[in-house]
């Protein structure tokens, strides 16, 4: 990169980047809230602009933001989320059955609390978590999950083979999406796994990110947005391959990728499955990503229309789930508390900040039964269902739900 001429390339083959998916302007970033104290004081905007590499076709923004800046201090703590806790639990219950025990080691990788590795320490296996994030490392070694706060590579990955061993299984869940260096991130996986083992990694699937026109999990934090397509070439360059895969349920649709040093397994059919899958939704075609950014751009203006009619009519509108999607979706539309002028969230910890950018307040759910609104924007798509049941009283005095994604939809 220099100064006058930016020229970004792949973060995994090094190919110039020319090809824009989507281009959702200017954001901050989405893991920070703004609190009170600081709406008096500016917010740093950073480009949020996707490309596809015309070479190995990954999904990916530029880089804007050190690493040490977004996660040295990140407050998401996974024991806060019971669904998590559930999923955790039944990887491990997973492994387990598949032959991890206590005569092997486990290392996991973006450990955060300890949440899952202490499932394995549980049943008396080894495990050595890494959590770049010291103050979450921390927590994770009070709760007897040996933890090192450091962030992962090629370097790490030896250190740890020495003191610590090889690895059986290293489990690096919804960590990926968020590395800067692709390949000096997969070469310490490929350092540290044992000949015989495997590397188990999930990430949202960028098959169901454009079926479901889910731009609004495009922020800073995610750097790429993974298909088997991207990933094959990248893990082929560090000796290793992909030999099964399951689909699974969260964060939209994900997959969970074992990964193991190439030639030491059989591939299963699922691989050649999801691959089939991926070549029929086009994600070896560049229109297919560039048409997604335009029927991303009718998403925003739909939204935009609905705000600004309900306004118009003198209808009341309020907002749902005070998530990272909502401080993507109304920035891009730069939509304001004139148009709606708060979102509810149950999170406490959330309650009486800002979403950043667009400074909209976050208040407590009580705040929708007291205003009775016309409207309720639900924003996290993705738990829909529950929010509609927590909310069921809304249809009582009349109120209709809105959803933005995957296009427009106001209950009749
Ligand atoms: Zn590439």
């Amino acid at each position: 990169m220099n100064g006058t001429l930016h020229a970004p390339r792949c973060r995994s083959c090094g190919a110039p980047l020319a090809v824009g998916v989507v281009d959702l302007g200017l954001s901050p970033p989405s893991n920070a809230l703004t609190p009170p104290e600081a709406l008096g004081r500016g917010e740093t905007f950073y480009p949020l602009h996707a490309f596809v590499c015309e070479r190995c076709y990954l999904v990916q923004l530029d880089v804007f933001a050190s690493p040490e800046e977004l996660f040295r201090d990140y407050r998401y703590f996974s024991s806060y989320s019971t669904t998590w806790l559930a999923h955790a639990e039944a990887y491990v219950k997973e492994m387990t059955q598949r032959g991890i025990g206590a005569n092997h080691r486990v290392v996991e990788v973006a450990s955060n609390d300890g949440y899952l590795l202490r499932n394995f320490v549980a049943r008396g296996v080894p495990v050595l978590g890494i959590e770049p994030a010291s103050n979450v490392a921390v927590v994770a070694r009070e709760a007897g999950v040996p933890t090192l706060d450091e962030f992962f590579g090629v370097a790490l990955a030896q250190r740890v083979r020495g003191e610590f061993g090889t690895a059986d299984l290293i489990v690096a869940n919804n960590v990926l999406a968020h590395v800067p260096d692709l390949n000096d991130f997969v070469g310490g996986l490929a350092a540290l796994v044992a000949p015989n083992g495997v590397v188990t990694i999930e990430f949202p699937h960028l098959l169901r990110t454009i079926e479901g026109m889910q731009f609004d999990t495009i922020y800073h934090e995610h750097f790429s947005y993974l298909s088997l397509v991207a990933l094959q070439p990248l893990f082929a360059r560090h000796g290793l391959e992909i030999v099964e895969v399951t689909e699974l349920p969260t964060h939209g649709g994900s997959l969970r990728v074992f990964v193991a040093p190439q030639g030491s397994r059989a591939i299963d059919p699922s691989v050649g499955a999801v691959l089939a899958a991926e070549r029929a939704g086009g994600l070896e075609r560049l229109d297919t990503y560039v048409d997604f950014g335009a029927r991303v751009a009718k998403i925003k203006d739909d939204f935009l229309m609905f705000l600004l009619d309900a306004k118009r009519r003198g209808a009341r509108v309020a907002g749902y789930g005070a998530a990272a999607k909502a401080t993507t979706l109304l920035n891009y539309a730069g939509a304001r508390a004139d148009v709606i002028p708060y979102v509810a969230d149950k999170s406490p910890h959330k309650q009486g900040n800002s979403i950043p950018g667009v400074r909209v307040p976050i208040v407590a759910p009580d705040r929708i039964r007291a205003d009775k609104p016309d409207y309720v924007v639900i924003f996290p798509w993705n738990v829909e269902a529950e929010i509609r049941d927590e909310l069921a009283d809304v249809r009582g005095w009349g109120g209709r739900f809105v959803l933005a994604i995957p296009e427009l939809r106001i209950d009749l």
